[in-house]
């Protein structure tokens, strides 16, 4: 359970022993003169020459095929806000540590001092050769789409901004679960969306892909409803606009399905809760304190199935349950790029396994007794070690199926083996 974290325990943590988070570990021996002799020169000559014939011995020879890059430019930290560069470089050396537990993949994380967006890409294009992939992480919206999509294009390994897309699968799964639980169908449901930056954008997409139909969205901002008659509205905002005679957040939740907050704490009322339609789903993920507290709405609420990003309630929406197997599996068969078929098979196989009986060392973690699908458990414990398992393996065949996998899987059960050591 999430216990009060004290800011001198917190920098503590930090400054103790080698500041930071991460280090840089040799993989090979080097203990003798030979070693070195191989290491470096003259024996390392012989990879470089292999891979200057043929590039792709990059992944034979280095740790590239392992290597993904954290970076960022410190504009949209946490819930902090641009705070800058060098101010948000523990969340990627975090970033890169849970990489590193989750999913034995190593990170170099990597702070960029510009707001310029094609200062950003042409930096992170002429990378390319280090890494496995890129995980971009905390750059502002509206930059952040720009970043992201032209970084897609003109890379040729996988790169995904996880604050859009890793929260948008992980409650993706969350809501296909929850509404398998009070019987209700995507394609029907009213969905309100509070908030209509980076992830609000993303998650209301890949609902969409999912079957939501996008005339029954309401999306709200800071200025109230996305309505057709605003002249404020940039290109994303105008793809969730309304005609409806709905101009507040209020107004909006009145008899709505679902409640996806990815705005800021505190603005949503046990009043709206009540006013929502019968088997109310509530998401409420601001971090870190959420629309509405989980107590609080569930007192408003008794057939609520709700969510937060908070790990001390149930239902926890916490993107560590899908970038490192996400990446996991991308990283394994060399894909090319995160694609929609991965991010959807990575969404499926997280709902599938929330449908199965938990193991105990997860009940024993969270202090429970006997943890089992339904309204307080509609998603995955981040500790559960068939996370690795079964997701990694669902974004791999997801990318060989879609023909993005250069180095295609052909043993599974090697490769579900290699997995679980
Ligand atoms: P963002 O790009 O800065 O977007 C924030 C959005 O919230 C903006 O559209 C803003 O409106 C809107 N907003 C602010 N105050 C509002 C209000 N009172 N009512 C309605 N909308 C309001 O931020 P983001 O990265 O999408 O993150 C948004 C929130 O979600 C943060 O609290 C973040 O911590 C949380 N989050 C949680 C998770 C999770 O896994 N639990 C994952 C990602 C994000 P304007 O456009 O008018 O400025
Ligand atoms: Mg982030």
């Amino acid at each position: 359970m999430e216990k009060k974290i004290r800011r001198e325990d917190a920098l503590e943590y930090h400054a103790k022993g080698r500041p930071g988070k991460i280090e840089v570990i040799p993989t090979k021996e080097y203990s003798t003169q030979r070693d070195l002799s191989l290491a470096y020169s003259p024996g390392v000559a012989e990879p470089c020459l292999a891979i200057a014939e043929n590039v792709e011995d990059v992944y034979k020879y280095t740790a590239k095929g392992n290597l993904v890059a954290v970076i960022s430019n410190g504009s949209a930290v946490l819930g902090l806000g641009d705070i800058g560069p060098e101010a948000g470089k523990p969340v990627m050396e975090g970033k890169g540590l849970l990489f590193k537990i989750y999913a034995d993949i190593d990170v170099f994380d990597i702070e960029l001092n510009t707001k310029n967006v094609d200062e950003f890409v042409r930096t992170v294009k002429i990378l390319e050769p280090t890494f496995g992939g890129v995980n971009l992480e905390d750059i502002k919206a509206p930059e952040c789409f720009a970043i992201e999509e032209r970084l897609k294009k003109e890379l040729n390994i996988p790169v995904m901004h996880d604050d859009q897309h890793g929260t948008a699968i992980i409650s993706a799964a969350a809501l296909l679960n929850a509404l398998e639980i009070i019987g209700k169908k995507i394609e029907e449901v009213k969905i309100v969306v509070n908030g209509a930056g980076a992830s609000a954008i993303s998650c209301s997409k890949l609902y969409i892909a999912l079957g939501a139909k996008i005339e029954n969205f309401v999306m709200c901002d800071s200025k109230g409803v996305i309505r057709s008659d605003r002249p404020d509205l940039d290109e994303r905002k105008s793809l969730f606009v309304t005609t409806r005679d709905l101009y507040t957040l209020q107004e909006a939740m009145t008899g709505a399905d679902v409640f996806i907050g990815l705005s800021k704490g505190n603005v949503v009322t046990q009043d709206m809760v009540r006013s929502m339609a019968k088997d109310a789903i509530v998401f409420a993920m601001a971090n870190p304190t959420p629309e509405i507290s989980y107590p609080e709405a569930v007192e408003a609420r008794p057939d609520i199935i709700m969510a937060t990003g908070r790990s001390d309630y149930p239902n926890q929406v916490n993107n560590v349950l899908g970038f490192p197997f996400i990446f996991r599996g991308a990283l394994d068969v060399r894909a090319t790029e995160i694609n929609e078929a991965m991010k959807l098979a990575a969404v499926r196989a997280l709902a599938d396994l929330a449908k199965k009986s938990v193991p105990d060392l997860v009940n024993l973690a969270y202090g429970e007794s006997n943890l089992m699908f339904g309204r307080k458990y509609i998603i995955p414990k981040p500790v559960d070690p068939r996370l690795l398992t079964t997701v990694a393996p669902a974004v791999a065949q997801a990318a060989m199926d879609s023909g993005v996998a250069k180095h295609p899987i052909t043993d599974w059960d090697a490769y579900e083996q290699q997995l679980a050591r």
